[in-house]
């Protein structure tokens, strides 16, 4: 078995019906122009190394261009809001590790993001629990999460997703991962579990709180049907390991970051502003860096 297990995603696409009176408040040249001017602000993805992501999947990438002629799913019309389910029960440090990554979200989507009432564990069934078999982890089966939990999306959902702080497994031959997607019924899961102890002071609640925000949006962004990136030090990269997402950043490079001002049509400056306050309030310097950068440019 493997030590590692990477975050999986489904590729079957779905579509969102845009609402006929729907308005456009940005447009594609604009983006794009956008995306040119950001592009030497960013890292360019070396080889990868042994056990990497890229060195172990053959990946196409998706330039925006591409995302832009395939048809995706987009929060427009009726469909505009992101549901979060949370599962068990959290400590008063990983609650308020929840709620900032919900703040977070909400600025870098645009959306309404609504947080329902925690779902007790005891509702999932032995046949979706297990104790891992080495380790001794208490494990949720992410199928049942995905198809049995989030079955019932409220009309106005774009997406659902699950949080919870039990350790997840998707199945037969699996030890872990850190979160899951599934395209065809924009549902997801994702686990504060393996995101270190955030009550074990300042530098374990940032280190908690970078790592769960990465998940929710690199989760959510999947549900968007973006691929993963293969050209950047992008958020949207796939991960192998711990140590391989670790070192990626949170914000997205511009390839994939025009894609979510497209499909949630966010004008890059005033997101971008609100990512930076976000994130020089929350100490995630290198990116308080990159959306500091990223404004001086697109005003130039
Ligand atoms: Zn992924
Ligand atoms: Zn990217």
């Amino acid at each position: 078995m493997r030590r590692f297990q990477p975050i999986l995603i489904a590729t079957a696409l779905t579509s969102i019906a845009l609402a006929a009176d729907f308005e456009l408040k940005v447009s594609k040249e604009e983006l794009n122009e956008a995306r040119v001017k950001l592009l030497p602000l960013h890292q360019k993805l070396g080889k990868p190394k042994r056990g990497e992501w890229l060195a172990e999947h053959e990946e196409r990438g998706q330039t925006f261009d591409q995302y832009l002629k395939s048809d995706t799913i987009k929060p427009w019309g009726l469909r505009n809001t992101i549901y979060i389910q949370p599962i068990g029960e959290f400590s008063t440090e990983q609650q308020q590790v929840l709620d900032e990554t919900v703040s977070f979200m909400k600025i870098f989507f645009g959306r309404d993001v609504i947080v329902q009432p925690a779902l007790r564990l005891e509702l999932i069934p032995a046949k979706a629990r297990r104790i891992h078999p080495q380790w001794g982890d208490e494990q949720i089966l992410t199928s049942y999460v995905l198809y049995e939990v989030l079955n019932d999306l409220p009309a106005n959902a774009a997406v659902g997703l699950a949080f919870t702080a039990s350790d997840l497994w998707p199945g037969e031959g699996w030890n872990f991962v850190f979160g899951q997607a599934s395209l065809r019924s924009r549902v997801g899961v994702w686990s504060i579990y393996r995101n270190g102890d955030p009550a074990m002071g300042d530098a374990a609640y940032q280190l908690c709180l970078r790592r769960t925000i990465k998940t929710a949006i690199h989760e959510t962004a999947h549900m968007f049907t973006m691929l993963h990136c293969i050209a950047y030090e992008c958020g949207m990269c796939g991960s192998n390991h711990r140590t391989e997402s670790d070192q990626r950043p949170i914000y997205f490079c511009p390839e994939c970051d025009m894609k979510i001002c497209w499909a949630t049509q966010q004008k890059p400056l005033e997101r971008y502003e609100k990512l930076l306050k976000f994130c020089r309030d929350h100490g995630l310097k290198a990116e308080a860096e990159m959306y500091a950068r990223s404004i001086e440019t697109l005003k130039k």
